[in-house]
């Protein structure tokens, strides 16, 4: 190891990026909370047992709970939100990966399938996923909804028919074309591709006043980001909701078919394990919105939704490609996904792939490069101001499945394979020809062992090479950061949920978030989530 050093980022604004923004951001609105009356209650603090009443509890405040609240608490109900995760906002968002990923992630960034052959980042504090997320805004595309009206008999989901609620939540959200020029590594994704003479295109996003830092899955330090927390979830309080965190809800309670009430348990200050305080809620109705991960859980541990609950989990599996380039490219530096290339989505039916760029953070980067030993991980490292990664979104249509252990804990299982595994492979070979196009010295894969290739090599014998490993569970890094159709939406019998995401075969239950979709949406997910989510909303006040 003589001669090699640990690779330290340099810290923007000299590691005081935080305090600058502290004092120049957009205000943190949770700094008001205890003088604007607002009702939140942390369960790791409670020295004794609540019983709590309302008109609806809903389970998860992300982007399919946050969004629930704000719609029922503004048409005067009184709304109960129950959030495992902490309240963490800008005041406490320190930009530093070993503070953000215990603090904001399920299992600590972590989460695996049962066989640990994907990493699956899930948001798990107040709004969820939308907290972490990268701002990606996309309306499902017309040809998922129209696979989902004609495959699973959902009436109402045309284009034209949800138009008006992707309208509201655009609106809501300040959801607009981003007009400032792409970082590098965006950069290069988009040279690469058009270099290729393939497509690319500007993705829209949920910001106001973006400061272009690009520590979107941190938290965004100057509440530029219009996630839940400081969106949906401030109005709903502002209208009287209550909001609990590090509040697991354990299981909901049915009599003569109809859900009555919601037990949960408080966690510890660190949000993971259960204290002995129970916390009993008991509403007219209760809403699903823990995730694609998160309720189908839920309704396995109280029996609910028929045996179709947790099937059809779909992952949009990420293999991600980075390369190194001459010049530096840092990034983690820039607004992180504001490129991408639909070129390939329209494959087999529109389960192809598209291409964008991640996020990431040098944490997360050591853990996913190749390991042989402990001087090549450290060589890449030492490069990786100059690396780029493309990160490949591939429209799964074959399904894993979320069930429960004997504690009730979820386990998630899923493998890439069929048609999945094949564009996975498609997917790093394109995208390292992009990288080598936009000018990278080198492509490489994640393999667990390495395989690269450069400008100049043999791109036909690479290719090959790619096909021959394929995707072997634990032999290729995979990810995911789109857990979908879990408890399913549909017109048939044997959907778990009907088309406005009432839960069969039990009264006062519905589903709202990504778990309802009835497949894999084949774009990021969040607008979908938020829209549908909206819409059952307003159907419940509908129904009464
Ligand atoms: C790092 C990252 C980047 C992403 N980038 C984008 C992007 O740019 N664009 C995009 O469209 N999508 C993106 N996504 C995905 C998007 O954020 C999710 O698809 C979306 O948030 C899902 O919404 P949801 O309501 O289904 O669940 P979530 O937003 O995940 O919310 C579920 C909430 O329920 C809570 N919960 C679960 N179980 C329980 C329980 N038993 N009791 C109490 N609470 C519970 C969880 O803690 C969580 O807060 C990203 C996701 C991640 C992790
Ligand atoms: S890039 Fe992300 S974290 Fe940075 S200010 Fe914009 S929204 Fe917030």
């Amino acid at each position: 190891m003589a001669g090699h050093r640990l690779y330290r980022p340099a810290e923007p604004f000299g590691g005081r990026m935080a305090d600058i923004l502290r004092q120049s951001s957009l205000p943190d609105p949770f700094r008001a909370a205890p003088s604007a009356g607002w009702k939140v209650l942390d369960a790791s603090t409670l020295t004794e047992d609540r019983d709590i009443e309302a008109d609806v509890a809903i389970v998860g405040t992300g982007a399919g709970g946050g969004t629930a609240a704000e719609i029922l608490s503004g048409a005067g109900l009184e709304v109960v939100m129950i959030e495992e995760g902490p309240l963490a906002t800008s005041s406490n968002f320190r930009m530093r990966e070993a503070d953000a990923y215990p603090q904001l992630y399920q299992e600590s960034a972590s989460r695996k399938t049962k066989d640990k052959a994907i990493n699956i980042l899930q948001g798990r504090c107040v709004g969820g996923g939308t907290t972490v997320n990268w701002t990606s805004s996309f309306r499902t595309p017309v040809a998922t909804l129209e696979h989902w009206a004609t495959s699973f008999g959902l009436a109402g989901f045309g284009a034209d028919d949800l138009a008006p609620w992707f309208d509201r939540m655009e609106r809501r959200l300040g959801i607009a074309p981003w007009p400032v020029a792409p970082n590098k590594n965006n950069d290069t994704l988009r040279r690469g591709a058009q270099a290729l003479g393939i497509s690319v295109s500007a993705i829209r996003r949920n910001v106001k006043g973006c400061w272009n830092i690009g520590y979107c899955g941190m938290g965004c330090p100057t509440n530029a980001k219009q996630s839940m927390l400081v969106t949906t979830i401030p109005a709903a309080l502002e209208r009287g909701a209550t909001l609990l965190t590090r509040t697991r809800a354990l299981k909901l309670e049915h009599v003569n078919g109809r859900v009555g009430a919601l037990a949960c348990v408080g966690l510890d200050a660190r949000g993971t394990d259960p204290t002995l305080r129970r916390i009993t809620v008991r509403a007219k109705t209760f809403i699903a919105a823990g995730g694609a991960i998160g309720t189908p859980a839920l309704l396995l541990r109280s029996g609910l939704g028929g045996h179709e609950v947790g099937r059809s989990l779909h992952l949009h599996p990420v293999p991600p490609v980075p390369a190194v380039y001459d010049e530096p490219i840092r990034l983690w530096s820039g607004p992180p996904q504001t490129v991408m290339s639909d070129a390939y989505a329209w494959l087999d039916g529109a389960y192809g792939f598209r291409l964008e760029v991640p996020s990431a953070l040098p944490g997360v980067l050591a853990a996913s490069f190749p390991w042989r030993g402990a001087v090549e991980h450290s060589e890449r490292m030492r490069e990786l101001d100059h690396v780029a990664v493309i990160i490949p979104i591939v429209r799964d249509r074959e399904a894993g499945r979320v069930m429960i252990d004997r504690a009730g804990r979820p386990i998630v299982r899923y493998r890439v394979r069929g048609m999945a595994a094949r564009h996975c492979v498609r997917a790093i070979v394109e995208a390292a020809y992009i990288h080598l196009a936009a000018g990278a010295r080198e492509a490489f894969t994640l393999h667990t062992r390495p395989l690269a290739v450069r400008r100049g090599d043999d791109l036909a014998a690479f290719a090959r090479e790619v096909e021959r490993r394929g995707i072997v569970p634990n032999r290729v890094a995979v990810f995911s950061a789109h857990q979908m159709s879990t408890a399913r939406m549909g017109g048939r019998r044997d959907a778990v949920a009907d088309p406005e995401g009432r839960v069969r075969g039990v009264r006062g239950l519905y589903v709202a978030d990504a778990s309802g979709f009835p497949s894999a949406s084949g774009v990021n997910p969040m607008l979908t989530v938020m829209a549908l989510a909206r819409r059952n909303a307003v159907r419940i006040l509908a129904s009464g």
